[in-house]
């Protein structure tokens, strides 16, 4: 009881004393838990984008994505590297921070996925070079790539319920970005949408000569082993 008592007071002097110092890194703490609450508050968050893993615990703040540990090297082995910081262990600037809270995973698919068909044979994701392929194409090609300004994205940070108030506080500067945002969509979605359905069946067409089709008669087709492959889309 005692001990408890007099340990309750020092530290409330000790606080006191590191408060000019606390200040700085409670700043750097809190950007980093809205990081961390961006993430929870969407579903596609806790999967990595680039593998499907779930849990990722890096943010590619090239991409503005979440990750997980293998993918990040990867990434960060691109050419150009991404820029890749760890959820737990990294302190974020304000801009990276304004910059996640309007994006994500969801948005990243729309962008850096746009034109992916999900119908065309998937990569091995669970196979590291599957996976760094697909990066390839994905970010150093830019083979399914969409103007981000012709999207249609809505964070769900956004409409779900602040958990502090500090994401509150600075969700009135997000907003007033993401309704410039939204004007543009309207004005060059419907020519995109045009144009990317007649582009992604090319490319689909193009570099899947095996689409699982009605094979000649009497000839049984392989079947892709399934069980081993995650897909895009699904
Ligand atoms: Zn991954």
């Amino acid at each position: 009881m005692n001990s408890r008592r007099s340990k309750g007071s020092s530290s409330a002097s000790s606080a006191a004393a590191a408060a000019a110092a606390a200040a700085a890194s409670a700043e750097s703490e809190r950007r980093a838990r809205e990081i961390r609450d961006l993430q929870s508050a969407e579903e596609s968050n806790k999967r990595c984008f680039d593998c499907g893993q779930r849990g990722p615990t890096y943010v590619n703040v090239t991409v503005g994505s979440f990750v997980c540990t293998r993918c990040s090297g990867t990434l960060r082995g691109l050419n150009p590297p991404h820029r890749i910081k760890s959820l737990s262990m990294s302190s974020f600037t304000a801009d990276e921070v304004a910059m996640m809270r309007g994006r994500g995973n969801a948005w990243a698919r729309k962008v850096y996925l746009g034109l992916y068909d999900s119908n065309r044979a998937a990569f091995d994701l669970k196979d590291a070079e599957g996976v760094r392929d697909f990066m390839i194409e994905k970010y150093e090609k830019r083979r399914y790539y969409v103007d981000p300004s012709t999207i249609v994205h809505t964070p769900a940070a956004t409409t779900n319920g602040s958990s502090s108030a500090a994401a509150s506080n600075s969700s009135s500067s997000f907003q007033k970005s993401s309704s410039t945002t939204t004007n543009l969509i309207g004005a060059t979605l419907n020519a995109r949408l045009a144009s990317s359905s007649s582009s992604s069946a090319a490319v689909a067409s193009s570099n899947n000569p095996s689409t699982p089709a009605a094979g000649p008669l009497g000839v049984a087709l392989p079947q892709p082993p399934s069980s081993s492959i995650s897909r895009y889309g699904g």
